[in-house]
């Protein structure tokens, strides 16, 4: 069912009666697919997101004509609301939903807007990105995995690492270099891959918290057919940009694309300091009771925050390199509560196998809290954009702008 005029209000209502009478109730407990267990999570994820399609409440915000319902973001805040509580496929959020497919949308052609976003809404695809790669991430623009023309397809050689959730996708988006004459800016291709080309490897990377979802990938000679550049030849960098920009949106948690929030979510109240406190009996405790405060503060700046700044630069009043705020503020904010609530848990936090749930998560989480200011840009490069781009400070010094890419001295 598509509707394209229909009240925030109505829409409201319809989505909280067909909620109650269609999807499952999350239970942290008892949940559907068990954590740890890659294969029946995202066989739930697809499964959840089609019956969010078979409703009609896919793809809100994303046009109608590539499988979405039309609708404002005002329309997804209150589906996000109605469906807190619920089963959802959150693992579609990032990066399918909310940074590969809107980057499709802005800058693919028609074809693949209508083949890869419709079929993502119908829960049929899974996209992922394939940008960093072994030799650094900061320096997108520095990749080295190369693209060579040949007739009507491209040659693909070289190496992807930390792709979030690439085992289980069918399409990256996958940025090449085409030109070593030019800048390193001005010499890259953005390609739609098949994930499962002949000539891609890809290999489970094993973190400290025992979680596998990042992958590496080695591409050796993968035919990639023409139609698959996005956007123009060269022109790759213009891709990226937009889908770094996506990116830092989505990451601080700014995205009109995202399917709702998880009731794990560490900006929502589940990280409950004040009962964690008088669990541990410090609820007396004057330095404790400032940290939970602190805590509770900076997770209601970051909700007003991010209505302030995806608002402005929605109208057109900020620029889209202020997204890198809330991208920075989620880093800081993610940091913070880790560090609060592993000085509350204290010694309960001891680390469990991968799923245990209770205090042992917040041990996890705090092992790979890094991860918090490195996805999605690292905080240190949000404050150079911000720096640069929003407060118009000198550019950091560049030694390779406008040199052949052929012509920069690399270190690996
Ligand atoms: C949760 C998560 C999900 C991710 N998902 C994906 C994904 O799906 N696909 C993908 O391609 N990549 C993904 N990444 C990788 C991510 O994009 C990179 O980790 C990030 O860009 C940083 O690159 P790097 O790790 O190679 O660090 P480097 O670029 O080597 O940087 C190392 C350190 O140096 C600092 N630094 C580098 N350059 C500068 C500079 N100019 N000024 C100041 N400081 C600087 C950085 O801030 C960082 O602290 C993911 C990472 C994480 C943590």
């Amino acid at each position: 069912m598509t509707v394209t005029t229909e009240s925030v209000e109505d829409f409201r209502l319809r989505a909280r009666g067909w909620l109650a009478d269609n999807m499952p109730r999350f239970d942290p407990d008892a949940p559907a697919a068990p954590e740890g267990d890659d294969d029946a999570m995202w066989a739930r994820t697809r499964e959840l997101q089609k019956m969010l399609y078979a409703g009609g409440f896919a793809g809100i915000c994303y046009p109608v004509e590539y499988g979405g319902l039309g609708l404002t973001s005002a329309h997804q805040d209150a589906f996000t609301e109605e469906a807190m509580g619920y089963e959802l496929p959150l693992l579609l959020n990032v990066p399918t939903f909310t940074i590969c497919a809107p980057t499709i949308l802005d800058m693919g052609n028609e074809q693949q807007k209508r083949d890869r976003i419709s079929a993502a809404i119908r829960g049929d695809e899974i996209l992922v990105q394939f940008l960093s790669e072994p030799s650094g991430g900061s320096d997108l623009a520095g990749l080295i995995t190369r693209a060579e023309r040949d007739g009507d397809e491209w040659i693909l050689n070289g190496a992807k690492t930390w792709s979030t959730s690439a085992y289980a996708a069918d399409w990256a988006l996958c940025l090449a270099r085409t030109d070593w004459d030019a800048p390193k800016h001005r010499g890259l291709t953005m390609f739609l891959l098949k994930v499962d080309s002949p000539g891609v490897t890809i290999r489970r990377i094993k973190q400290v918290n025992g979680s596998t979802e990042f992958c590496e990938e080695f591409f050796d000679n993968v035919v990639i057919p023409a139609d698959c550049v996005v956007g123009e030849v060269n022109d790759g960098w213009s891709v990226a940009s937009r889908q770094l920009f996506h990116e830092r949106t989505a990451v601080g948690g700014g995205s009109q694309y995202s399917s709702g929030v998880g009731v794990l979510d560490t900006r929502n109240a589940s990280l409950d300091f004040v009962e964690l406190a008088q669990k541990t009996g410090q609820n007396h405790d004057v330095r404790v009771r400032e940290r939970v405060g602190e805590a509770y503060a900076h997770r209601t700046v970051q909700d007003q925050l991010i209505k302030r700044i995806a608002g402005a630069v929605e109208s057109g009043e900020l620029p889209g390199p202020a997204m890198s705020l809330i991208r920075l503020f989620h880093a800081e904010t993610d940091w913070l509560n880790s560090d609060i609530a592993l000085e509350l848990a204290g010694s309960e936090s001891v680390v469990g196998p991968l799923g245990e749930r209770g205090a042992a998560d917040m041990g996890q989480h705090y092992l790979s809290r890094q991860g918090a200011s490195l996805g999605g840009g690292s905080s240190e490069m949000s404050r150079n954009i911000i720096s640069e781009r929003l407060l118009q400070m000198p550019r950091e010094y560049a030694a390779d702008r406008d040199v052949p890419f052929k012509e920069v001295k690399r270190g690996r």
